[in-house]
């Protein structure tokens, strides 16, 4: 019997192995809240997923034991906590499967590390009169700091269009592609349209024209099992909240001799071998680019996140996550009245969709009022919005811990918001 070909088409989902969602959920007490009379259905995790409690606890057992300043210290303290930042740092490479631990530049998240790319090596390899390309479907932060990149360099932004059902038309890229291209920035996984996008192929095409190749892989992370190397990826970005972690920490990985030649970002503390007032140099990396003390409990949170990720297996997880998905379009598409926004032939956990007549943030209210928390809004990817011609849509997107049932939960709250507004 041949497998059927699944939404995210990288797997027969009947071939994954299953995972046991009720001993997930156990580990998510949030779950069990109620939001008015309803249990708590968290269809946001595209914005943010909730954390387990190997997550909280690693945090918290950490911070009561070993927290201290990385780094400076000869302390026992602060020797545990080096320990545990360092590790968490090994912990980050065997994930995204990179070569080299000094690769690994702890930040922010997403949206700092691609500050950081346009700044450093931006300011330093794009000049008046180059080009860089963004793809149509990017979110603000893969557009934004471009912008203010080239508006600075006086370089020109392409930009790669995408078709209707929100794939990128690659032909466009080798137009749009030339010897004055320096960067091309793309997102793995749309966060707005669920698409996944075929990097390893983009990889080849910009390497063809000598550029380099910054992926977004915020919405990848938490559903595609990642490979650096084997993608081609010259930078690759994530958040650790997008993938069980704790907000306000994230990575950026890049090849060695890339980041060795940049310049670093921000100056201060820890990123420098000897300060002087005629010169100062640099240490270095991975310390060049983290300029001052650390989210040190964040990347701890985060190591127990991919952790908690892979003692789930991410085939598993994946294929799930597919399951809700294709549940959900299946159901939804035969609601009539309701128009689903991206229909890519290879998509991730995200749903995005319109009601007839309603406003997105009346579908997401009243929705929370059946205690399922979805997203409404541009979700920071104005010009997807502006591709269909729309404002905003209402967004669920599926994790881990969602079950078949909290799917037709949601189908039937989106039929009791259609009745209500008839
Ligand atoms: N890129 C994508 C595709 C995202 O979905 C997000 C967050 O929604 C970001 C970037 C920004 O991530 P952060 O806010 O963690 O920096």
């Amino acid at each position: 019997m041949t497998a059927t070909p699944t939404i995210d088409g990288s797997q027969p989902v009947s071939a994954a192995p299953t995972l046991d969602v009720e001993a997930v959920r156990r580990e998510f007490p949030i779950l069990e809240r109620l939001i008015g009379k309803a249990r708590l259905v968290y269809l946001d995790n595209a914005a943010s997923t909730q954390r387990p409690l190997a997550v909280l606890d690693a945090e918290r057992d950490f911070e009561t034991h070993a927290y201290s300043n990385v780094h400076r210290g000869v302390h026992t303290l602060s020797q545990e906590a080096t320990e545990a930042y360092e590790g968490a740092r090994e912990r980050v490479r065997r994930f995204l499967g990179a070569a080299d631990a000094r690769e690994v530049i702890f930040l922010r998240g997403t949206t700092e590390a691609i500050n950081l790319v346009a700044q450093s090596y931006g300011r330093a390899e794009v000049s008046a009169g180059d080009n860089m390309v963004v793809s149509e479907m990017e979110h603000h932060s893969n557009i934004v700091p471009w912008q203010m990149l080239c508006q600075e360099r006086g370089a020109e932004l392409r930009v790669l269009p995408m078709d209707d059902d929100g794939e990128l038309i690659l032909e466009e890229l080798d137009r749009l592609l030339d010897e004055r291209t320096r960067i091309v920035a793309v997102g793995a996984v749309s966060n707005a349209l669920g698409t996944i996008n075929p990097i390893a192929e983009i990889a080849r095409r910009v390497h063809d024209a000598g550029a380099v190749l910054v992926v977004d892989g915020a919405q990848a992370v938490p559903h595609q099992q990642v490979d650096v190397q084997a993608m081609g990826a010259d930078f690759f970005a994530f958040s650790a909240h997008k993938v069980y972690g704790p907000s306000g920490v994230g990575a950026l990985w890049g090849r060695r001799e890339l980041l060795e030649a940049m310049p670093p970002w921000q100056g201060g503390g820890s990123m420098i071998q000897s300060v002087r007032f005629d010169q100062t140099t640099y240490a270095p990396l991975p310390a060049k680019f983290e300029a001052g003390t650390p989210e040190i409990v964040g990347a701890v949170g985060l190591a127990a996140a991919l952790d908690f990720v892979d003692r789930w297996g991410m085939e598993a997880i994946s294929a799930h996550e597919t399951r809700l998905l294709e549940r959900a379009c299946a159901q939804l598409d035969d609601l009539p009245g309701v128009r689903r926004i991206g229909n890519a032939r290879r998509r991730a956990s995200v749903l995005s969709f319109l009601l007839d007549g309603i406003h997105a943030h009346d579908v997401g209210t009243l929705l929370d009022r059946d205690g399922i928390a979805v997203r409404a809004g541009h979700h920071c990817a104005q010009p997807v919005m502006q591709h269909y011609g729309v404002a905003s849509t209402t967004r669920a997107s599926f994790g881990i811990y969602n079950t078949e049932e909290e799917v037709d939960r949601l189908v039937e709250a989106v039929r009791r918001t259609q009745e209500f507004f008839a």
